[in-house]
Order: C-alpha cells, then sequence, then structure tokens
C-alpha cells in the first residue's frame, strides 16, 4: 500500500532522507525508531505529502507522489485516504468534541450530519470517550484529546495511518490508554507507520521495526531481530540508551 524508491529529502544542505527505500503491506503494522534528528519525522511527512521530497517517488495505494511536490492530484486523495496523528493533538479548539470528528467526513467526503454523526458516535465509543461528545478539547485531558485525534483520524475511513509520537506529549498516566485504542486499531487490521520511543508497544504491535540513524534506515526486521539481537553498532547503542 506505501512504497518509497530512492527517496532522498533535503533542508538546504542537510541531507535528511538519503535513499530510503521502503514497502508497506497492507495490514502490515511498522514501528519507526532512531535518534532525535535521524529524520524520522520527516520520512512520515513526506509519505503524507506535508514535506516535499527531491528525488525518488513515493506510492501510497496507487496514488504517485513525485519530486518538488508534483502530483498535486494525487496529494489530495493521499491526504484523504492518509489518517495522521500527532504528537500535538492539533484538535480544533473552538468546537466540540463530536464536532471535531464530524467535520472532514461531512466538507472532504460530503456525508450528511446524520450520517457524520453516527459513525462519530461509534469512533467516540471504540476509543473509550463517548460521554465527552459535547465538551470542547480544553476540557479533556491530554490522553482523551488524543483519543479524540484518533477518532478523527479514523472517521475518514483511511487506508493508511501514520503516527508521529503521539504519546509524547502525555503524563505517564494517560500514555496506556492511547496505545490500547492503538493496539486495537492494529488488531482490527489497520495498515499502520507508527514513531514512538514505547519500546514495550513496539514489541507487542510491530510486524517490522524499522530503524533510522541519520537519514537511513540502517536495519529492520521483526522486533524480536532488531530490538532483541540487533546487528549494528548504531541501533545497538541507540537500544541501549532508550531500553
Ligand atoms: P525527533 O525524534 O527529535 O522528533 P526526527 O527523527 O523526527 O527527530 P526530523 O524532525 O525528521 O527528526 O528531522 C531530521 C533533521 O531535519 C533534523 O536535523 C532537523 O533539524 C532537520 N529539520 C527538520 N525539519 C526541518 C525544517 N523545516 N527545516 C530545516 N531543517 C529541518
Ligand atoms: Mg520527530
Amino acid at each position: 500500500i506505501v512504497r518509497l524508491d530512492k527517496v532522498n529529502k533535503f533542508f538546504g544542505d542537510l541531507h535528511v532522507l538519503k535513499d530510503i527505500d521502503l514497502e508497506v503491506s497492507p495490514g502490515e503494522v511498522v514501528v519507526i525508531v532512531g535518534a532525535s534528528g535521524s529524520g524520522k519525522s520527516t520520512l512520515i511527512r513526506c509519505i503524507n505529502g506535508l514535506e516535499e521530497f527531491q528525488q525518488g517517488h513515493i506510492e501510497v495505494d496507487g496514488n504517485e507522489l513525485l519530486p518538488h511536490g508534483k502530483a498535486a492530484q494525487a496529494l489530495q486523495k493521499i491526504r484523504t485516504e492518509v489518517g495522521m496523528v500527532f504528537q500535538q493533538f492539533n484538535l480544533f479548539p473552538h468546537l466540540s468534541v463530536l464536532d471535531n470528528v464530524t467535520l472532514a467526513p461531512m466538507k472532504v467526503r460530503g456525508w450528511s450530519r446524520l450520517d457524520a454523526m453516527e459513525t462519530a458516535e461509534r469512533l467516540l465509543e471504540r476509543v473509550g470517550i463517548s460521554d465527552q461528545a459535547a465538551k470542547y478539547p480544553g476540557q479533556l485531558s491530554g490522553g482523551q484529546q488524543q483519543r479524540v485525534a484518533l477518532a478523527r483520524a479514523l472517521a475518514m475511513e483511511p487506508r493508511l495511518m501514520l503516527f508521529d509520537e503521539p504519546t509524547s506529549a502525555l503524563d505517564p498516566e494517560m500514555i496506556g490508554e492511547v496505545l490500547d485504542a492503538m493496539r486495537e486499531l492494529a488488531k482490527e487490521g489497520m495498515t499502520m507507520m507508527i514513531v514512538t520511543h514505547e519500546m514495550g508497544f513496539a514489541r507487542d504491535v510491530a510486524d517490522r521495526v524499522i530503524f533510522i540513524h541519520q537519514g537511513e534506515i540502517a536495519e529492520q526486521g521483526p522486533p524480536e531481530e532488531v530490538l532483541d539481537h540487533p546487528r549494528n553498532k548504531p541501533t545497538q547503542q541507540f537500544l541501549s540508551r532508550v531500553l
């Protein structure tokens, strides 16, 4: 469902992604780990067209992204088919929880308010916050807000979900509830790419762990291989710091 061919990305002189080749199959859960500044967020952001890249190409569910932000039509489709959850929840503060979740399906997909509301209620139930639907984001805990963000992304019926450190801004006691909701989603067969420092979660949920080092895929494989028997030095050093 996702394919990157020799993707290279620069910020000015800084070579941030180096010849990234990567394929993700439908239903696969890929966890991306690596040191700060290694290019994890940039990789995720290239896949849904939030960042341009300079060389190579990216295909997401049959839509092709080309260097320098060409292929604007594909970009539109990719943005509707790919859900994203960020570290900062990015909810609309002036909208209720329910309206946060119904807005995009109504505006982008053209659903009726009734259909959008039914779906939203089901999704809020699923992430365990149906009782918060009438509240505003500012009235919720971080963990609740992040679950709203997840429900909002799912409301678009995405074919792929991208997560960039979804629990990094949360108090420790709230991390579990967000990871549990993500775990459920993985079980249901959603294709997911997740940047996280939660190694226990990675071990549980990932089909594949990718270790990024200085803009390159340094090592990848099943979690028990990459996390327990890393083969190269940078991976070993990184893991000895985080595990
Ligand atoms: P972290 O774990 O801290 O989130 P990361 O692996 O997500 O790190 P990126 O955010 O992808 O790293 O950044 C990769 C490199 O690109 C870093 O050196 C960063 O400083 C640089 N960079 C990121 N965004 C920009 C930007 N908009 N302009 C210039 N340089 C940037
Ligand atoms: Mg990042």
